[in-house]
């Protein structure tokens, strides 16, 4: 089938009925152009903290295969809500659990990894030309028990089903508008990516920017699917990525935990005056380094004290030239 488009919205995307339609109309105006639409739901705003906050007041250990029942269905509600909005719009939508979907996986409850999908019923309901709604987050195993992936999987559920199904690409709508520079909460004036690697991708989740959730991102490198994180609330460009590769731009500045930093940006092994930026801010600050550690995408040093964010500003200013759109 061509010209499958996978979306997936979160849950701050889809908290409420107001924002279901702004979600819906989006999909209906990309419905509009011809497209077959596949839809990933994550669950309504703080329903899975809530979920699991419910369960943990009745028993401290509950068992995880009870809790893959449990916070599936935050999933399912949202899926069903959504699909309802549709049909009564006049749209023919339909709503799909995980294992309706074909969404196998290992038995790992909790943090399960998917197998395999069998599309299926997602293509019939595709010609039928039905807008496909599927719970993200959410599998089944060989037992035909409920797993899910571990928090934010939703995401891994898009990308992997825009790959089952070969689809021209994935978005993640969410509450930001893209990819930044560096966490808006620690450094000012952050940028905004117009496109990244997915090797970049990995690297700045690896240093524990949440952005995406990380599984999503190896699934779209090895299955070479473009994946666009956008706003759900504005029209702004978004950012791309993909396996288009931009040598000597850095793309990121992220601190892990208080004394790491670490920048990332394809070859910039080969980035001299990048490498040399850094190290005239080390020695203006007088920073004790204690480990410094050098990839073909990533930069990562570790020092013996806590890094100001201030610093971690002055190291987007003199590295970061790419505007924000
Ligand atoms: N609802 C799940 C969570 O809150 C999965 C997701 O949103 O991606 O973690
Ligand atoms: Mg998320």
């Amino acid at each position: 089938m061509d010209d499958i488009i996978v979306l997936k919205f979160g849950g701050s995307s889809v908290a409420d009925n107001e924002k279901l339609k702004i979600v819906a109309d989006k999909i209906t105006n990309m419905y509009d152009k011809n497209n077959n639409i596949v839809v990933i739901l994550s669950a309504q705003g703080k329903m899975t903290d809530r979920l699991i906050g419910e369960a943990k007041e009745l028993a401290r250990n509950a068992e995880k295969r009870e809790l893959d029942a449990l916070v599936s269905c935050g999933e399912q509600m949202a899926a069903a809500k959504l699909s309802i909005l549709l049909n009564s719009l006049g749209y023919k939508a339909i709503s799909l659990t995980g294992w309706q979907a074909g969404i196998y996986t290992n038995n790992t409850n909790q943090n399960a990894i998917i197998q395999n999908i069998n599309t299926e019923r997602i293509l019939k309901e595709l010609e039928q030309k039905n807008i496909v709604i599927i719970t993200g987050f959410q599998g089944i195993n060989e037992n035909m028990d409920i797993t899910t992936f571990g928090r934010g999987g939703s995401d891994t559920s898009a990308v992997a089903v825009a790959a089952a199904l070969k689809a021209k690409n994935c978005y993640i709508f969410s509450d930001v508008d893209g990819i930044y520079t560096a966490d808006p909460n620690k450094v000012k004036d952050t940028k905004k990516l117009h496109a990244l690697s997915y090797e970049e991708m990995l690297e700045i989740s690896s240093e524990g920017a949440k952005v995406l959730h990380n599984r999503c991102v190896e699934i779209g490198e090895k299955f070479k699917i473009p994946i666009i994180t956008k706003s759900t609330f504005n029209n702004k460009p978004g950012t791309v990525i993909s396996d288009i590769i931009e040598e000597n731009t850095i793309k990121s500045i992220i601190k892990k935990d208080l004394s790491r930093v670490s920048i990332v940006g394809n070859g910039i092994i080969r980035n001299i005056d990048a490498m040399k930026s850094v190290l005239d801010i080390v020695q203006k600050y007088k920073l004790d380094m204690l480990e410094f550690d050098v990839t073909e995408s990533k930069i990562s040093i570790t020092f013996k004290n806590v890094v100001e964010d201030d610093i971690l500003e002055e190291i987007q200013s003199k590295l970061i030239k790419e505007e924000s759109i």
